[in-house]
């Protein structure tokens, strides 16, 4: 339905293809020029904030699920704070120096569902604050849940593919390997199968890729919208904010025995961190909507890699 109502989207909102992203392809960025910087952000989740005002997730989760849904189906939200927090931030990321190398947006860019009634004009308003991004700024995106729909289906893959690019896919910065997965498909693929096995498979090919000595990255890096954990390996599973535990040890084994010392997520809507051996994850707070009484306030992530190092910082927007 949106995509007939939807504003033409910008080649700059587009670059994901063929499994990598325009500009940042692996054969002309191998070679170690220097430390570079990146922003991490994620959940700017246009519309969450008003929906807070009238829906209370502190209680049971049933009756939460309930009140959003009858708040959506009024269809008068109002997004205009998030608008106000990401143009602020983009301010910031224009005027950064040293220039940050690209942003990545780690899902949820609107919180209507696919289908849901006021999505098609989050999703213009998205498209709209985010193309004033200095040009020279790769915007990188990946889809989260608010994207896909708590239950990914055919259709709403091959949707915000059409929209935003691959779901999926690797790019390569001066000798740094970055993977953008789609978690989603670990999250629930019930009516997913066939992506969520091609999925997996392509992920076990890039971790081939890292093996290769040839190649000798300097780090590789994961970028995902829902974490693996929030604090620790052994948490206990949540319906929303982890992934089960046995595909979450499945995978975070495979990373880590491969080499790859950080994956950084969004979803949680308030910032934390956890480690697996040599293996950091990185949960940064949202762009829009704070959840708990964590403190934290809409916010970004600077990370600045270097040569044997990958050091970050959350920077609050206001
Ligand atoms: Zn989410």
């Amino acid at each position: 339905m949106d995509s007939v109502m939807i504003k033409k989207i910008g080649d700059m909102f587009r670059r994901a293809h063929n499994r990598t992203f325009r500009g940042f392809e692996k054969e002309s960025n191998l070679v170690w020029k220097g430390p570079f910087r990146f922003i991490q952000a994620a959940d700017p989740q246009f519309g969450l904030i008003d929906e807070f005002k009238y829906v209370n997730w502190d209680g049971p989760i049933d009756k939460a699920i309930r009140q959003s849904i009858e708040y959506k189906s009024r269809g008068a939200a109002v997004w205009d704070d998030e608008i106000n927090l990401c143009k602020l931030a983009i301010e910031q990321w224009n005027r950064m120096i040293p220039k940050p190398k690209f942003v990545v947006v780690c899902g949820d860019l609107v919180n209507d569902f696919p289908g849901e009634r006021q999505r098609s004009d989050q999703l213009n308003d998205f498209i709209e604050t985010f193309s004033k991004i200095d040009q020279s700024i790769p915007l990188v995106l990946l889809p989260g849940n608010h994207d896909l729909l708590n239950q990914p289906t055919p259709k709403t893959v091959a949707d915000y593919c059409s929209k935003f690019g691959d779901d999926y896919f690797s790019f390569w910065v001066d000798g740094v390997m970055f993977m953008v997965i789609n978690v989603q498909y670990y999250k629930d693929s019930t009516k997913t199968q066939q992506l969520a096995k091609e999925h997996d498979y392509w992920i076990d090919c890039q971790l081939k890729d890292i093996r290769n000595e040839k190649n000798n990255y300097k780090h590789v890096i994961v970028f995902q919208h829902i974490p693996w954990f929030t604090h620790h390996i052994d948490e206990p599973d949540d319906s929303i904010f982890n992934i089960a535990m046995e595909e979450r040890k499945r995978m975070i084994k495979k990373f880590s025995s491969n080499g790859i010392r950080a994956i950084f997520a969004g979803h949680y809507h308030r910032n934390s961190c956890g480690r697996y051996e040599d293996l950091e994850i990185v949960v940064t707070s949202a762009m829009g909507a704070q959840i708990g009484n964590s403190g934290d306030k809409s916010g970004y992530r600077i990370v600045d890699v270097d040569v044997d190092s990958i050091k970050h910082q959350y920077v609050s927007i206001e």
